[in-house]
């Protein structure tokens, strides 16, 4: 521990960021506040102070800090049952995978942990789809990603990524992919005629680029162009799902139905990480014992946290108030008359503003400003910001956000 006068003498968050600083390894770039206690759509540092979450850790927390009913479904399920492996059987995960099949209107759903290993899992599903049901000759099998796309951070991943600061020096790369560029339906089908590709890898809204948003029909061009082609339409739900953009999913949208479809994050409304593989039994059969799995995937705690998850979705009318209060928050930014405020773009409660070149403010220094101002956002890349609350946010919440936002970019004078 760090022992000396000026370490005692620091508050409880400088003396979290001072540790963090010492001995965490410097894999992030947090803002520099540090929360002890959340509440619905609320935050709370040490001192006290009270800050309106528009992250939702990356939009983890769909249904809000520490919601009642998740929270009583974690703790009951942690004081029966947590963990048995796969060896055995459990007792919830049957009847979750029921729910969370019937739910999204699959046959079958692979249980795993973080967002990153949900795609791996599917990655290797694609590829021994292939290889087992069309055919593709061994070792030959390619996947088809977009540029900006992000998926997580596993070398698999990377290997597909055109972000250079995911990439350097992290090589070699997995070979086997072809990249296009995103809502580009011509690239798609140009790429689509290799008979070897297995999958097409895509998000639905891109949260990491910047929360881009292809034009409308693109998903269904990609829909209709992977069943054209017979290859896998795989979409990466991860940040997009469980509600986030108005919808369960955001293929919803366009009434699409992906072969491989992943979810993470909220499936868990931010408890414990717990994410997903769903597909029907014509792809998801090709996985057979010992092929594939994971300790924790699917392990008992999961299953109690995924389903309540879902309930509240469901019981709480949350997709529909993701797409009223997204509403108000476009209107509301695209009302803000300042030269720092660019392009307003998103779809229920997953959005972005663009910070215009203005006397070199960066979108940064905006965000320092809306943390004193009370208000947790984040940039991504240098020029975005991404607004992304709770989806149980209430109306007057939301317009009391957008005062904060407003009255922040307009004191850049
Ligand atoms: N896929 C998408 C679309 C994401 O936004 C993220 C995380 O931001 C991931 C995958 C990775 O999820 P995790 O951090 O749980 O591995």
């Amino acid at each position: 521990m760090i022992e000396n006068t000026r370490f005692a003498e620091m508050t409880a968050s400088e003396k979290a960021m001072e540790l963090e600083a010492r001995y965490g390894a410097h894999n992030y770039h947090p803002l520099p506040v540090v929360l002890s206690k959340g509440k619905g759509i609320h935050l709370w540092s040490p001192e006290g102070k009270q800050y309106l979450d528009f992250l939702s850790a990356y939009s983890a927390v769909n249904q809000g800090h520490c919601h009642p009913h998740i929270i009583q479904a974690l703790v009951r399920q942690a004081e029966t049952l947590t963990l048995t492996s796969r060896a055995f059987y459990n007792d919830r995960l049957g009847e979750t995978e029921a729910f969370i099949a019937n739910y999204f209107g699959y046959d079958k759903v692979l249980m795993m942990n973080s967002g990153a290993e949900a795609n791996e899992t599917a990655l290797k599903i694609a590829r021994k789809w292939a290889y087992e049901v069309k055919g593709v000759k061994d070792g030959m099998a390619r996947i088809v990603a977009v540029e900006g796309n992000f998926h997580g951070r596993t070398t698999g991943i990377i290997s597909a990524s055109t972000d250079p600061t995911a990439r350097n020096h992290f090589g070699p790369f997995m070979p086997g992919y072809d990249i296009i560029p995103y809502n580009d339906l011509k690239a798609l089908e140009e790429v689509l005629s290799n008979p070897d590709v297995a999958a097409f890898w895509v998000e639905p809204i891109q949260g990491e680029a910047g929360v881009v948003v292809p034009d409308e029909g693109y998903l269904a061009g990609v829909r209709a162009l992977c069943t054209k082609y017979n290859v896998l339409m795989f979409a990466d739900e991860v940040q997009t799902g469980i509600g986030r953009t108005g919808a369960r999913i955001a293929c919803d949208h366009e009434g699409v139905k992906p072969d491989l479809l992943v979810l993470g994050k909220a499936l868990s409304g931010g408890v414990m990480p717990v994410s997903c593989v769903l597909a029907d039994d014509g792809v998801m059969n090709v996985i057979r014992p010992g092929e594939h799995g994971s300790t924790f995937g699917g392990n008992p705690l999961a299953c109690a946290v995924a389903v309540a998850s879902l309930e509240v979705i469901e019981q709480e009318g949350l997709m529909e108030n993701a797409r009223n209060c997204g509403e108000i928050f476009r209107r509301r930014m695209k009302a803000i008359t300042h030269p720092l405020r660019g392009l307003v773009r998103g779809k229920g409660l997953l959005n972005a503003v663009i910070i215009e070149p203005y006397r070199e403010i960066t979108a940064w220094e905006v965000c320092l400003k809306l943390m004193e101002n009370g208000l947790l956002a984040k940039p991504t890349h240098q020029h975005i910001i991404r607004f992304a609350p709770p989806l149980v946010i209430k109306e007057a919440e939301m317009h009391q956000a957008c005062d904060v936002i407003e009255a922040t970019i307009l004191s850049f004078s």
